[in-house]
């Protein structure tokens, strides 16, 4: 199919700003091909959001792009989760090892995550065009034609779609691609000043309430940053999730929490601002990554329930895996090959693993009678577990065709 363009690629075309696209532009460059980034909005949409976790997997990652210390200086230490469940702790979980630089598992605003990818690709002199959403593209002669909606073109030896969940890129590869898949839990959060709650900084508590996931984690200063997973059956659209006020939200987790004896509620009423909701989705599979020059990464092709804290990682190490390839494989096609078979399977796993996690915290009266043990399980089967915290991608190691 790509018989025609045996040619190693030498500049691309990035479509997304958010966390894998301005990071496979660095990787490329340090790789040695050039790239532009296109984001559909202006700069100012980079604050949307709420705050995510970087696992040690994908602070690896952004030590191959020396980017780890802009991160640590932004965000804080969360090593370890405690669940607790009725006053209980049921188990404590470690989230993999400090790595040798003495980096771990970090907490970190999304808006501060796409601030210090967007400034230092800049700085890189990497160009970021704003105002960007593509809306087609296609092979030419070789190469690959991507339109905008503002009515202008861009060409590149390929494509690259880390265009989100939502990915035009996915639609333009394959119009039969799946859509997203909803996960009934809602998101909300914030973060509260001057309460005091138990527990040391960086420490993740996550409760089961009888009808809500609740979570906090302090940080050094003592701010306690939050979040609350209400169950829900139907799928709001977007305008009617985030059509709900604040204040609204902020009787709803009144109700939800009333029956229970946990933090929720001292921390809820020293929030402010409760920030906009969101739904849950992700994508257990999405078959078809890549055709004629263009590949989906990140959230286009392998979405995840925050549940399981990798979203962000994940697209981190498709943009050095993807780099890597496209450096070593003498062919886009199969270096697009090359890059799918070395990810797929972990993605796909992850994605799942999400969802198992996400399930867990809606929880009927039966599953929590069953909880604790469950737990003491899951704390076992975690430290044996490290398939997923001790991936690293070695930057200097050849792809292989
Ligand atoms: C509330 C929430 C909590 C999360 N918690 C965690 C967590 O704890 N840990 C974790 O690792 N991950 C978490 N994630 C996921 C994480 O934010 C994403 O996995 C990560 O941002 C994926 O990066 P991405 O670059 O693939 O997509 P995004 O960061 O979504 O970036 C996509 C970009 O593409 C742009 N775009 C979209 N369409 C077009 C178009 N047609 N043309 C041009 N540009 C376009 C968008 O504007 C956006 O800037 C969370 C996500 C959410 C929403």
């Amino acid at each position: 199919m790509y018989s025609h363009t045996m040619t190693k690629a030498r500049n691309v075309l990035i479509i997304g700003g958010g966390v894998a696209g301005p990071a496979t532009a660095m990787a490329l460059q340090q790789a040695g091909i050039d790239s532009t980034v296109y984001e559909a909005y202006d700069r100012t949409a980079d604050g949307v959001g709420a705050f995510l976790t970087l696992a040690v997997n994908g602070m690896d990652v952004l030590r191959t792009l020396g980017l780890s210390e802009q991160v640590r200086e932004r965000g804080f230490d969360t090593p370890t989760m405690v669940m607790e469940m009725d006053g209980k702790r049921l188990a404590e979980f470690r989230f993999g090892s400090p790595l040798p630089d003495g980096a771990q598992n970090q907490t970190i605003t999304r808006a501060d995550l796409y601030t210090v990818l967007r400034d230092e690709a800049v700085r890189r002199g990497i160009r970021i065009e704003y105002g960007k959403r593509l809306v087609g593209a296609q092979r030419s002669d070789g190469r690959v034609l991507a339109r905008f909606a503002d009515g202008t073109t861009a060409e590149g030896d390929a494509l690259v779609g880390a265009d989100g969940l939502r990915s035009a890129t996915r639609r333009i590869i394959d119009p039969a691609a799946p859509a997203p898949r909803y996960v009934p839990l809602l998101n909300a959060g914030g973060y509260a000043r001057d309460v005091d709650v138990p527990g040391e900084p960086g420490v993740m508590h996550m409760f089961f309430g009888r009808r809500c996931f609740f979570s906090y984690v302090k940080r050094p200063d003592g701010e306690v940053w939050w979040f609350a997973n209400p169950p829900q059956k139907r799928e709001l659209s977007q305008q009617e999730v985030a059509a709900i006020t604040p204040e609204q939200w902020r009787a709803k987790l009144h109700e939800l929490f009333a029956d229970d004896n946990l933090p929720a509620l001292p921390v809820i009423d020293a929030t402010d601002h409760i920030f906009a909701g969101w739904n849950t989705y992700d994508f257990p599979r999405v078959p078809t990554w890549h055709r004629d020059g263009m590949i989906i990464i990140g959230d286009a092709a392998h979405a995840t329930s925050p549940a399981s804290g990798q979203g962000a990682s994940m697209a981190l190490e498709d943009a050095v895996t993807l780099a890597k390839c496209l450096r070593d494989v003498p062919d886009v096609a199969r270096a697009f090959a090359a890059y799918e078979g070395l990810r797929r399977k972990r993605v796909e796993r992850i994605v799942a693993m999400g969802k198992r996690n996400g399930d867990g915290k809606a929880v009927g009266r039966i599953g929590r009678m069953v909880l604790p043990l469950v737990m003491k399980f899951a704390a076992r089967a975690a430290a044996r577990q490290n398939w997923l915290y001790d991936h690293r991608i070695d930057w200097e190691q050849p792809v292989a065709a």
